[in-house]
């Protein structure tokens, strides 16, 4: 369970991005769903541990991560929104390098999680080409895969389905669907339809401000 009190963010140029968020995010696909601006990337990078809030706390299974972020990185997956992409290297050979990144030193583990990894988010067959060559689809499953690296208990996707078309959304939904079964997973998205179907539980955010909680077919109902 990931618990945000009270949390509020101003950035130097007077922009509130965030107004004193409370939140409770349980195991499971939680929606964050805003319009642009609504300060959902604030929101991602600061539960990421990218950025430190102007106030307020931040607990994830009771642990204090604005005092301990050393801690939660290790637990934390992350796909931002601006994922770069690193032309030449093959799938594989990235995942691999990302691994070692990671800490996981041995060679014959660090086989067995890439190999793994690629075939979860359905990408062997195409392991040993460029990553410059994948589809938008392609390269949001490779983001997947690497923010899966290490078995994260936290994972935060900001915006992941932005520029694909039906299918690529589908499958890559599907995906984080079936991962977020046993973890926390936290997608932002500005498209209703992204949480309407997958999440158990969502939250509308409004300039900064949480607007509503709760299960989607509650709340979409209403609106
Ligand atoms: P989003 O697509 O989530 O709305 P933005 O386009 O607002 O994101 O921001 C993209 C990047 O530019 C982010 O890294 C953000 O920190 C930065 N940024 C956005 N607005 C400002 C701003 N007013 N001043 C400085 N940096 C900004
Ligand atoms: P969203 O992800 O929902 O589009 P953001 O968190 O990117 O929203 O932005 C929330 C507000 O904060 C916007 O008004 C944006 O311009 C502003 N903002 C974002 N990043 C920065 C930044 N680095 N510096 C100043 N203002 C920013």
């Amino acid at each position: 369970m990931l618990e945000l009190n009270n949390v509020s963010h101003v950035y130097s140029n007077g922009v509130r991005a965030l107004d004193d968020v409370t939140l409770s995010i349980p195991k499971g696909m939680f929606g964050l769903l805003g319009p642009n601006g609504a300060g959902k990337s604030t929101l991602m990078r600061t539960v990421g541990t990218l950025q430190t809030p102007t106030s307020g706390s931040i607990t994830f299974d009771g642990l204090d991560i604005l005092q301990d972020p050393e801690t939660l990185r290790k637990r934390l997956g992350y796909l931002p929104q601006d994922f770069g992409v690193y032309p030449r290297v093959s799938a594989y050979d990235m995942l691999d390098h990302m691994a070692v990144l990671k800490g996981i030193a041995g060679k014959g583990e660090r086989k067995d999680t890439v190999e793994t990894l690629l075939n979860q988010v359905n990408l062997w067959d195409v392991r040993k080409k460029a990553i410059a060559g994948f589809s938008g689809g392609m390269r949001q499953r490779f983001g997947i895969a690497q923010a899966l690296i290490g078995n994260p208990d936290l994972i935060i996707v900001d915006e992941p389905t932005a520029g694909l078309d039906p299918e690529e959304r589908n499958r890559f939904l599907n995906l984080l669907a079936a991962i977020g079964e046993n973890v926390v997973v936290i997608l932002s998205t500005h498209i209703v339809e992204d949480v309407a179907d997958l999440c158990p539980r969502m939250a509308v955010i409004v300039q900064g401000s949480i607007e509503l909680e709760g299960a989607p077919k509650d709340l979409i109902e209403k609106s």
